[in-house]
């Protein structure tokens, strides 16, 4: 029988602890739990090692573990335990001399109590040896993520379709999410960002009870989430108005920086070097400085994770990758331009997942 892909995804961690300092890991981040069990639930904790590997969770649970990871070992533990303390007791029983603990997820008062209950067992920070495998995507989750796209995509255009000049930037994102979720969407991944006129200058920037009213422009991030818990992430600027010539030349400049970053993404490409591709279509044009983050991140189960594409990552592309595009180029006072786009890095190049429109022309109306 072939091997599902959660017992293949715990083995390749197997070998991943194998070559650190620790027998085994208690896994206690959320997400790195989901994609190693297939587990959407919380409060559970994930014990892997060369001999064994328990889900401790508790009754609340039981019936969602049996469906959703058939065949996982679990503990659940009483009312008058706590999670750490059971972890600390079972690294106790099965002998693990040195249990390593997730650097990025356990606090300092978790890692007390947790050596509270282990007493000899040494602990190890690791950091990120879940991570490392989520940052290649395999089959699955490339389809999970084009289902989130395609649930993104077709919220937009239905919500595009219906956008008029009295709502608010709040009331179009959340009609935005209830368009997301009628295509099948669980949620949004994020909260959207809609952004009307010289608010759109902010790259984070939260929608208002402000109505858009005549503004000529409208900058809209958003991103589904689809019922595996994989993410979307897009952005586009609706063209509602006649706009300043200056607004139209930050759009093609962006527009041109995107196309060239997408187009330097393939295997064996540094990250670094694709933010490097796009950052010079905007740097020569002079408006460097008004570009201030990297140009896109990993997405998966979490909507920010690796692969960074920044000026300062020096990782290498690899097939099953999929990350993110999106210069912008943002004047406060006047108004900015981001387009966004969830890229496939494939064997040979790379695949565009998202398909929405982006050319100026295609943006007005
Ligand atoms: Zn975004
Ligand atoms: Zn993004």
């Amino acid at each position: 029988m072939s091997k599902d892909r959660f017992t293949l995804r715990r083995n390749k961690l197997i070998q991943a602890i194998k070559k650190s300092d620790a027998d085994s890991l208690l896994v206690t981040n959320e997400k790195n739990i989901t994609y190693l069990t297939g587990f959407s639930g919380d409060s559970s904790y994930l014990l892997i090692g060369r001999k064994r590997t328990l889900l401790i969770s508790d009754s609340r649970y039981e019936t969602q573990i049996k469906e959703e990871c058939p065949g996982l070992e679990t503990i659940f533990r009483t009312r008058n335990e706590t999670i750490m303390s059971v972890a600390g007791k079972l690294a106790r029983k099965l002998s693990i001399s040195a249990l390593g603990i997730e650097g990025g997820s356990v606090t300092l008062s978790a890692r007390e109590a947790l050596k509270e209950a282990c007493k000899t067992t040494e602990l190890i920070v690791c950091i990120g040896l879940v991570e490392e495998l989520r940052i290649i995507k395999d089959a699955s989750e490339i389809a999970a993520t084009r289902e989130a796209v395609m649930q993104a995509e077709k919220g937009f255009t239905l919500l595009r379709a219906s956008i008029t000049e009295d709502q608010t930037e709040l009331q179009i994102a959340h009609d935005l999410e209830h368009a997301m979720r009628r295509f099948g969407a669980l949620r949004a991944a994020f909260e959207p960002i809609v952004a009307s006129g010289a608010h759109s200058a902010l790259p984070h920037a939260h929608p208002r009870d402000v109505v858009i009213g005549d503004s000529p422009f409208l900058l809209i991030d958003w991103g589904a989430d689809n019922a595996a818990g994989y993410k979307s992430d897009l952005t586009r600027v609706l063209i509602r108005g006649k706009v300043p010539a200056k607004y139209r030349k930050i759009y093609d400049i962006v527009l041109k920086a995107q196309l060239k970053g997408i187009a330097a993404i393939r295997p064996g490409a540094l990250c670094a070097d694709v933010d490097k591709a796009a950052r010079k279509v905007i740097e020569k044009a002079g408006f460097g400085k008004q570009f201030g983050h990297g140009l896109g991140h990993g997405t998966g189960l979490d909507i920010h994770e690796s692969p960074r594409v920044s000026s300062v990552s020096q990782q290498e592309l690899k097939p099953g990758m999929i990350v993110t595009v999106e210069p912008g180029i943002y004047i406060p006072g006047f108004g900015g331009v981001r387009i966004e786009d969830d890229i496939l890095v494939t064997k040979n190049g790379c695949e565009v997942l998202s398909s929405l429109p982006k050319e100026f022309d295609a943006m007005t109306g």
